[in-house]
């Protein structure tokens, strides 16, 4: 496919290039960028690292990643040799001055060889410690002119809490234009997650339903088979809440409950994402106890495989405190959607993984059927499966064919797999054609991700003063502690069983 839109000439600056993140997802988006036709005519992809690493060492490095975790398989020779001629290395240490006035010398190095200006973008892959010092070092010395053409991408986490949140925001925010600044939150990038909002905004029919009169309550699950993996060291200094709900989780939550933006301008959209934010209920201390619940797997069986605890594993404090699952019952105070529970969960060494969003509808105002009739009664269910699905279904009651009335549920489907062909973009292909286009709305703004923190700050105040004496509560393989169960069912609900391979259990 040939895009009718093209990104200006740019440079793309990669620090941390030699990183997981680069070579797992940078790396095979852009490539599958340029394979779609998707980059500009003139571009360059500079990697850094200290790693000591010539050009063509760093080009192989790339390209196994991108024969492993690229959509589209591995790559062509002759497409590769043409994508690779754009990629260089710079060894190179984030602290020395050094490294940002030899970019800034490449720069316009390709400046000139183009004969024309570009587009500047340098993206953080590298651990939060480094973004200030990186900022910083741009202003200071790379081309003082390029600053206007200039954008910046933030990896997630943006901020540790609220205080360190608000401090990385002033801090971009004396040097950069908040137009200049993209934090990612790739979940906003995937496919399905998108088209919530086409399913929500382009559809006549739902939007008289969609509120507080119909809906009943709304589950979010985000769960994850893995565990910590080799990433012990990062997760135990952050948990459950702020690795998946301060940003994934929050966001996908404000996609469901927004108000209808008035056009697709990245503000607009991103004013009615905040606007959910501010409209949530605050937690008093008495709130958190009713409200939210912390789990932290111990030693189990994943698929047949015995896996240790979380306490157990590399870089993790044997005493932690760290939770690997939250659950949350939030509620947005506003005329739409008073007193409608949303009910989050995520964790980690859970029975399955999946990223599921399930809007349950109220039950019938009143039956004209027997009691017998509905053998398995379902009040209507609207579920967007995110991951590993791609699907939407629409639970209803229909009747079994037979001579008598008997009733079950019955799924209406809109699956990816069976609807279109190929696989879709990947999130951060999305992502990173969204920066070189400069269209900001699937980033987050700076307002959004504070609003954030601040709504789970006391949570994560709670847990952090008083230790677990419970943890380990739940082990591997299972569906987390008996407290998230508790949890739904003092109202009255219990957690969905997730979708698994077109079917619903
Ligand atoms: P990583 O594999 O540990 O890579 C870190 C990178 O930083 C390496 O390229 C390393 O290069 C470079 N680096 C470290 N110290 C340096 C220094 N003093 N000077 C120059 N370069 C230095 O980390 P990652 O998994 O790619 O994650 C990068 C960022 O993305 C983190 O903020 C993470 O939270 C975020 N993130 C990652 C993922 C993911 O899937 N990996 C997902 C979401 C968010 P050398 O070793 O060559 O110096």
């Amino acid at each position: 496919m040939k895009s009718t839109k093209q990104p200006q000439p740019t440079v793309f600056i990669i620090f941390g290039g030699t990183g997981d993140l680069a070579w797992r997802k940078l790396a095979p988006a852009l490539y599958n960028l340029y394979l779609d036709g998707w980059m500009p005519e003139h571009f360059s992809i500079i990697g850094t690292g200290r790693t000591q690493l010539s050009d063509d060492q760093f080009r192989e490095k790339l390209l196994e990643g991108i024969d492993q975790f690229s959509r589209s398989g591995k790559a062509k020779a002759d497409q590769w040799a043409i994508f690779s001629k754009n990629i260089y290395y710079q060894v190179s240490d984030l602290k020395d001055a050094k490294t940002y006035h030899e970019l800034g010398a490449r720069i316009e190095s390709y400046e000139a060889e183009w004969n024309e200006k570009a587009d500047l973008i340098y993206y953080l892959a590298v651990a939060p410690n480094f973004f200030p010092i990186i900022a910083d070092n741009i202003a200071k010395k790379c081309p003082k002119e390029g600053m206007d053409r200039t954008r910046i991408v933030i990896e997630k986490p943006f901020g540790h809490d609220l205080e360190s949140a608000k401090a990385l925001n002033k801090q971009l925010q004396g040097i950069f234009d908040e137009t200049q600044i993209y934090r990612i939150d790739h979940y906003l990038g995937k496919e399905t997650v998108q088209n919530i909002m086409a399913f929500r905004f382009a559809n006549a029919l739902l939007e008289p339903i969609w509120n507080r009169n119909y809906i009943d309550h709304v589950q979010i699950s985000v769960t994850e088979q893995l565990g910590v993996e080799d990433r012990g060291g990062y997760y135990d200094g952050a948990g459950a809440m702020r690795d998946m709900v301060q940003n994934h989780i929050l966001q996908l939550l404000c996609l469901i409950a927004m108000e209808p933006p008035i056009n697709l301008d990245a503000d607009e959209i991103r004013n009615r994402r905040v606007d959910v934010l501010r409209s949530m209920r605050r937690f008093d201390a008495d709130a958190i106890r009713f409200s939210a619940v912390r789990g932290q797997y111990g030693h189990g069986w994943i698929e047949g495989k015995e896996v240790p605890g979380y306490r157990e594993e590399p870089e993790v404090n044997p005493e932690s405190n760290t939770e690997t699952f939250a659950a949350v019952k939030f509620f947005v105070d506003n005329w739409r959607w008073q007193d409608v529970p949303f009910y989050l969960r995520t964790g980690k060494h859970l029975n399955q993984s999946a990223s599921v969003i399930s809007i349950q509808f109220k039950n019938i105002p009143h039956s004209i059927f027997p009691p017998e009739a509905a053998e398995n009664w379902q009040q209507n269910r609207l579920v967007f499966s995110i991951q590993p699905e791609m699907s939407i279904r629409l639970q209803m009651q229909a009747k079994r064919p037979g001579l008598d009335m008997t009733l079950n549920p019955v799924d209406l489907v809109f699956d990816y797999s069976g609807t279109y062909h190929g696989k879709p973009p990947e999130a951060y292909e999305t992502l990173l054609l969204d920066t070189m286009m400069g269209d900001q709305t699937l980033f987050m703004r700076s307002d959004q991700v504070e609003a954030a923190w601040e709504l789970i700050m006391p949570i994560l105040h709670a847990w952090e003063s008083k230790k677990s004496l419970s943890f380990p509560n739940y082990p591997a393989g299972s569906w987390g502690p008996e407290n998230a169960e508790a949890l739904i069912a003092q109202d009255g609900f219990h957690w969905f069983t997730l979708p698994v391979n077109g079917k619903h259990g």
